[in-house]
């Protein structure tokens, strides 16, 4: 059993959220070293997911102060006890979910969320103690990630390793987003040949959503997003068909979707914006009686008024996190494909649309861009 070598505490910079709407502070903080069955893992890159901006508003709980990100790649710098298939130098990306392919949840086929290695909601280590610090306050993590920090702590079992011939950018962008909308058309809906699909929002999760989608042989899949540049994007990952509701009539996204499938709505519809009234319209356009409703987006609305009729005659309206990908079973498979080039996801970046992490504010700036998808952000 390997021990590492560094059992310091390091000193490094961390973009920390101190309260609900502020500015991101770069300031100094403390890193523990890995105790039993974790790693630290110096940060090389890191990306900005949608689920960042809802922390800074307090999602899912007010946990302040905070260090923010949970997109990202980094390289093991020192391993605690007991963590036997990682070694100091390897790449990886951290997870939010973590598997133990043993537990009930693990085996029972229907679910990702381990019970042994839940998603982590309290900011903290899965001891319930933080390893990271500033000026002696606790800071807490953002699930089980922090990846816009110099140095972070992750329990093992939340770390995929990746193989270092992947772009590193790439491998960011799968740590969440991407993977996400692809799962949730891949392993969550098992979207079916020759289906009819629709995806609202156009972002990195509505991309990999159509991917998705494409991939399992769909043979029409609508994207919907009121910023026309989406289009472009759409195709370029299979879309077949783009609705623009901004620049039609006054009918509400249902209606739209409806109008493209003589009338009858989808067979899978995917809402991947996380606005709350959109799971209604992603749930009334989809066909009576047999549709599927994913709700892939986050968002920070407590409920969601949900047409009864359409649920009582027989639609499914289903919730699924991290696209129900499972990081051992399922991530790898992803990985391959990007190292494989399967994935076209130079669609996502172009160059001006990256930060070092002393800017890190001028992502949440940039991503209003309308040709912005993914920020880059270098650690
Ligand atoms: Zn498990
Ligand atoms: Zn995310």
């Amino acid at each position: 059993m390997a021990k590492s070598s560094s059992s310091q505490v390091i000193t490094c910079k961390a973009a920390i959220c101190w309260g609900i709407g502020e500015p991101l502070k770069v300031e100094e903080i403390q890193v523990e070293p890995p105790k039993s069955y974790e790693i630290r893992v110096k940060m090389l890159l890191a990306s900005l997911c949608h689920t960042d901006i809802l922390c800074t508003r307090g999602f899912p709980a007010p946990l302040f102060p905070r260090v923010l990100g949970h997109e990202g790649v980094g390289k093991v710098e020192s391993i605690g006890e007991g963590v036997e298939d990682l070694e100091e130098g390897d790449l990886v990306i951290p997870t939010f979910l973590g598997e133990c392919q043993e537990c009930e949840n693990c085996r029972s086929g229907k679910t990702n969320l381990c019970l042994k290695y839940p998603l982590i909601l309290d900011g903290l280590m899965l001891d319930g103690t933080a390893r990271m610090s500033i000026n002696g306050q606790k800071l807490h993590h953002i699930f089980s990630c922090s990846t816009w920090s110099e140095y972070m702590v992750i329990n093992a079992n939340y770390v995929v390793k990746i193989n270092p011939s992947i772009d590193l950018a790439h491998a960011s962008f799968l740590s969440c987003g991407f993977s996400t909308g692809f799962g949730s058309a891949w392993r969550e809906a098992s979207v079916e040949k020759g289906s009819s699909v629709a995806v609202i929002g156009l972002g990195a999760v509505g991309l990999g959503a159509i991917e998705g989608a494409r991939m399992q042989g769909a043979s029409k899949i609508i994207g919907i997003d009121k910023n026309e540049k989406k289009r472009e994007k759409g195709e370029a990952f299979g879309m077949t068909d783009f609705i623009n509701p901004d620049g039609n009539s006054q009918k509400p996204i249902s209606e739209l979707i409806k109008d493209l499938t003589g009338g009858m709505g989808v067979d899978y519809c995917f809402e991947c914006t996380g606005v709350a009234p959109f799971v209604n319209e992603a749930l009334l356009a989809t066909k009576p009686g047999k549709g599927e409703t994913l709700v892939v987006g986050a968002g920070t609305h407590q409920t969601v008024p949900i047409n009864f009729l359409s649920l009582l005659c027989g639609g499914t309206l289903k919730g699924s996190i991290f696209g129900g990908l499972k990081i051992k079973s399922d991530l790898p498979i992803l990985l391959d494909k990007c190292k494989k080039k399967e994935f076209l996801l130079d669609n996502l970046f172009t160059d001006h649309h990256q930060v070092t992490l002393k800017d890190i504010n001028k992502a949440f700036e940039l991503l209003k861009q309308p040709d912005c998808i993914k920020i880059l952000i270098n650690i």
